[in-house]
């Protein structure tokens, strides 16, 4: 479910044409609906109720402050990747209560600002690590909280840049050894508790048997840590829940995913924390880009729009698919549609790379140039992934709620880009 639909022939976002969006605050544009975000954020509240759960945002995925700010105040807590997701979660008045920080490679400063911070919990994804937050903590008088985080060695089946929880993945600790890493540090560590035990498979997942997996492999893995008088309070399951790329229907809703995970961890002694990022963001953006040209190269015919690789770069870092139609032509947003009169098109931006495109081999109407393209699901690593590469200013942001735009971040101009090296 989301609120960007057809009126009268036309891409509306909520209450608002895009076409006027595009006009007002120009292109390349990322459009938030309020709505669809909200929905999806209490939709997992809900599925998983049954447990209370601790929801956290990642930040990675979208960290707007405005966007952030709004799901806090719903009661959404933070799962930051580094220092500058922690300043970000704090920023939009993040609760340290509900900040939990994942990443393979902590710094000794950013360690102590989780510290003086007062962070909930680290998901700890090395013994060396389990160590220097102990060291760190040590040195500043502080009492560090944390969880292991387990790599549960499952297929998420989606893309090997996004698998994380396969034995060969740098992500945490291989399940085997799982219980003598605890044996071995818990009570030798002064300044670090360890608490709970974290996975995340990786994302998007768009089946349920993953996920089944894992947390079947986890909880057997708690009680039998359990056994040998370890105190496990908490299991963080990450997030990497799937969306709709290719069609309304293509992802299982939060609800599926409940129905079979809640039997496996209901009425546990440990508290559930979940991650999602994706699953939030990812339907609640799109992004507007405007046809600038279009031109045939060999058999090939490519539409070029002002949308960048460095604007929204997962269709060629992770061959990710994002719906494209232009703005003006109703559609049902299924991979498959094509109206009569269709062509098969590369839709390629201006960044001097071959790799610079957000589809290739694309059948959509014949669009010309000043037509406005809707790329959806962009919400979720889209903005967030985005650079200045080829001294391209980053594009605005902005959310809509009803028949009200709000810019939440201005367009870059020339001289953002300089600042840093002016100010030396
Ligand atoms: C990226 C990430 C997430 C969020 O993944 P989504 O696919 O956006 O839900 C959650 N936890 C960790 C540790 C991550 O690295």
């Amino acid at each position: 479910m989301d609120h960007f639909n057809y009126r009268n022939d036309e891409l509306y976002c909520e209450d608002i044409p895009a076409a006027a969006l595009a006009e007002r605050f120009g292109t390349p544009l990322y459009v938030y609906s309020k709505a669809t975000l909200l929905h999806h954020y209490r939709q997992i509240a809900s599925a998983f109720a049954p447990v209370d759960p601790t929801i956290c945002f990642s930040i990675k995925s979208l960290g707007n402050l405005h966007i952030c700010r709004l799901l806090a105040s719903e009661g959404c807590g933070f799962d930051v990747t580094s220092g500058g997701e922690l300043f970000r979660a704090l920023e939009s008045g993040g609760d340290p209560n509900k900040i939990i920080y994942a990443g393979v490679g902590k710094t000794d400063a950013e360690i102590e600002f989780a510290l003086n911070t007062g962070i909930a919990a680290f998901n700890i994804e090395s013994e060396e690590e389990l160590e220097n937050i102990d060291r760190v903590a040590g040195r500043l008088g502080k009492s560090a909280v944390g969880a292991v985080r387990i790599n549960p060695d499952v297929d998420p089946r989606t893309h090997a840049k996004t698998t994380t929880g396969k034995k060969e993945s740098k992500f945490g600790v291989d399940i085997e050894r799982a219980e003598r890493v605890f044996d071995h540090y818990n009570g030798r560590l002064k300044h670090l508790r360890i608490g709970g035990v974290h996975i995340h498979i990786g994302s998007p997942v768009l089946e349920l048997e993953p996920y089944i997996s894992a947390v079947t492999k986890m909880t057997d893995l708690i009680e039998r840590l359990m056994k040998r008088g370890h105190k496990i309070e908490w299991f963080d399951l990450g997030g990497g829940f799937g969306v709709n790329y290719r069609a309304p229907d293509q992802a299982r809703p939060i609800t599926e995913h409940a129905r079979v995970l809640l039997p496996l961890l209901m009425n546990k002694p440990y508290r559930i924390a979940l991650e999602p990022g994706r699953y939030i963001a990812g339907n609640a953006g799109i992004a507007l880009s405007r046809v600038l040209y279009r031109k045939q190269g060999g058999e090939k015919k490519f539409v070029i729009a002002d949308i960048g690789m460095n604007d929204l770069i997962r269709p060629t870092l992770y061959e990710g698919y994002h719906y494209i139609w232009p703005t003006h032509i109703p559609t049902n947003r299924r991979e498959d549609y094509a109206p009569a009169g269709s062509e098969k098109v590369d839709v390629v931006g201006p960044v001097c790379e071959s790799g610079d495109y957000q589809a290739k081999d694309r059948v959509l109407p014949p669009v010309a140039r000043g037509d406005l393209l809707a790329i959806y699901t962009a919400g979720a690593y889209g903005f967030a992934m985005s650079s200045n590469y080829n001294h391209r200013p980053r594009a605005a942001e902005v959310m809509v709620d009803g028949s009200e735009a709000k810019l939440i971040r201005r367009r870059e101009t020339f001289e953002d880009l300089v600042r840093a090296e002016r100010e030396v």
